[in-house]
């Protein structure tokens, strides 16, 4: 078994062009273990290989409870609990490439059962624990789900309901049964009990599917995108390179289990990486945050840019008192992230905030500001080795500029659809049941991200917008996040999002609603005081020429600002699909 603790040094990317020169997938999976048969299986990877080896005792999950408590899992023990899983799964009858989907919030069994799915070779799907019976049928209805790992709570308000309408679920397991499962399902600890601790990892190839994963429904629709067991050497590179992983660190992943972020980034990258994982059993709570950071000695932080204006919001002086010194960067993802959150991240807490780029459909981090570059607040960063992204021109109905074949990509600065050079382990393999979607993907040889966005000169890439958050007023294009970075820049406002509302004159003008620092208050003069700010910066064209306050940003359960929702309501038009949304937004 090969030792993490012999990969090569932290990466100097100060060379960035050397080390893209050098870099290479097939020594990215070289680095691996892979199985005897040469397959590869992301369990093995991820947990297995170092409870066989000198990692063996090194705890790999650390849970802390919501009174601060903590319980730590070895790899060890990690390993064994996985094995109980898939043995579960073996004694249902549950095959090779079938669906187990989990509805849990952060704990124990969740990674048991990913992991223990993955060493199965069946498929594992986790959905958002706050969905709603909708959410839940229609993701159950597009997989096939067979099998659900769920809690008692969850099962009866969102599952038993509508057991008739999911025919393709055969085993329903509760974590919590305590020897008394509802009716229907069965209880998980007991099979566990009787499970043995080994297990044989199936002979996986590297393209057999292992992990289906619905986007953020940011857009409305959701779509399930296949990812396959070769996307683990992606998650070691990026591990390696966008969060500058090693073996002695302790690391955070705030990210819900129900999204990418919580599987890739919560499950596999930092467990590949053999490093200690902190869970945090509790929602978001600023005080409990940054307790958690300074007792866990966490040495990484992957967060988001919503989580991250909240302790902005909350005050520089909820710092105080907190040793964050083993703490060595801030990684944001999710989100563009605002320069003032960057300069916040450095004069607050005395840390670089590291800005990743990624999708669901990408499965793995793309472009990154790297620990070891200097940061460009507002910026991106650049692609990580292995990775070609381009910005590709678009004609006027926003339709990709193909000639010959090849896409047409843009002049250094110009705004155009954010690509990618297909063939990296971990991009999505297509959307199930879904082969057109997936075909308008690509064009030109390239995929085509759905995100707008400008490359300057160094090759650093700026995020424009969403394609569909692009506002078109008077002949200029503007990116929301341009101007919701700006708003954020006024010392009243915590939070802003801004969407085009039709006009007669422009087509459209932009609009903006603001959510303000706690202790500001909400007036006429507040409102003229932020357009003039904004015009001041960006100019009469760019600016906002109306804004409202708002309480409270709709957002999806991702933390990502849903304007497409905003606008719907501005303009009294259905809200289309919300299943993704926060609850009380
Ligand atoms: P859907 O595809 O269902 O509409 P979604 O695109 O929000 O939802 P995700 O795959 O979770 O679903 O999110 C990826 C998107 O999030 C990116 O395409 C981009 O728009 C945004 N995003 C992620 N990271 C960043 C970032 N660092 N800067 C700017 N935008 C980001
Ligand atoms: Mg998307």
């Amino acid at each position: 078994m090969k030792e993490v603790a012999a990969l090569r040094p932290r990466p100097n990317l100060v060379d960035y062009e050397g080390e893209r020169a050098r870099f290479d997938w097939d020594e990215a999976r070289a680095e691996l273990d892979g199985l005897p048969d040469g397959g590869v299986n992301i369990a093995h990877e991820a947990v297995d290989r170092h409870a066989a080896g000198e990692r063996a005792d090194r705890v790999a999950l650390r849970f802390v409870r919501a009174d601060g408590s903590t319980r730590s899992l070895t790899y060890r023990d990690l390993a064994a609990e996985i094995a109980r899983f898939a043995n579960v799964l073996a004694g249902l009858g549950v095959g090779r490439g079938e669906r187990v989907y989990s509805l849990l919030g952060r704990m124990p069994m969740l990674y048991a059962a990913a992991l223990g799915t993955l060493k199965h070779g069946a498929v594992f799907c986790p959905l958002f624990s706050a969905f709603g019976p909708e959410p839940v049928r229609q993701r159950f209805r597009i997989g096939s789900g067979r099998v659900l790992v769920t809690t008692r709570a969850l099962y009866r308000r969102k599952v038993a309901p509508i057991r008739d309408e999911l025919p393709s679920l055969r085993h329903v397991l509760l974590v919590d049964a305590d020897g008394d499962p509802e009716p229907g399902t069965l209880d998980l600890a007991a099979l566990l009990e009787r499970a043995p601790t080994t297990a044989p990892t199936a002979p996986t190839d590297r393209e057999d599917m292992a992990l289906l994963h619905f986007t953020s429904g940011t857009t409305g629709r959701p779509k399930g995108a296949i990812h396959v067991h070769d996307a683990v050497a992606a998650h070691f590179a990026t591990g390696r390179y966008a969060l500058d992983l090693h073996p002695d660190d302790v690391y955070w992943c705030t990210a819900d289990p129900g999204w990418v972020t919580g599987t890739s980034y919560g499950i596999i990258a930092p467990l590949v990486h053999g490093v200690t994982v902190v869970v945090d059993e509790e929602e978001m709570d600023v005080e409990r945050w940054y307790r958690i950071l300074g007792d866990q000695r966490v040495t990484v932080w992957y967060t988001a840019p919503t989580a991250l204006r909240m302790l902005m919001k909350a005050g520089a002086d909820r710092a105080a008192g907190h040793d964050l010194s083993a703490l060595r960067f801030v990684a944001s993802v999710g989100e563009p992230l605002n320069p003032e959150v960057v300069v916040w991240g450095r004069e607050t807490l005395g840390l670089p905030v590291h800005d990743n780029w990624w999708q669901t459909e990408t499965g793995g981090i793309m472009i990154s500001n790297y620990p070891a570059m200097d940061i460009r607040p507002g910026s991106m960063g650049r692609p990580l080795p292995g990775i070609d992204a381009a910005v590709v021109a678009r004609d006027e109905a926003g339709a990709p500029v193909v000639r010959d074949g090849e896409a047409v990509l843009c002049e250094t600065d110009a705004t155009g659809e954010l690509a990618l050079r297909p063939g990296w382990p971990s991009m999505f393999r297509g959307y199930l049941d879904e082969d057109e979607r997936y075909r308008k993907c690509f064009a030109g040889g390239w995929y085509l991200t759905g995100d707008l966005a400008r490359r300057d000169a160094d090759g650093y890439f700026w995020f424009v917008g969403r394609g569909d958050d692009v506002i078109k007023s008077s002949g200029h294009l503007i990116g929301p996040f341009e101007v919701e970075s700006c708003l954020m820049e006024h010392e009243a406002v915590a939070e802003a999002a801004v969407i085009g509302v039709p006009d007669p004159v422009a087509g459209e003008v932009v609009k903006a609603f603001v959510e303000l620092k706690p202790g500001r208050e909400a007036s006429d003069e507040l409102r003229l005081d932020l357009i003039g700010f904004a015009r001041k910066r960006l100019g009469s064209a760019v600016a906002p020429r109306r804004l409202d306050f708002a309480a409270s940003l709709p957002k999806t359960r991702s933390g990502k600002i849903l304007r497409r929702l905003l606008k719907a309501r501005e303009l009294g038009l259905p809200e289309g699909d919300t299943s993704t949304l926060e609850a009380g937004r």
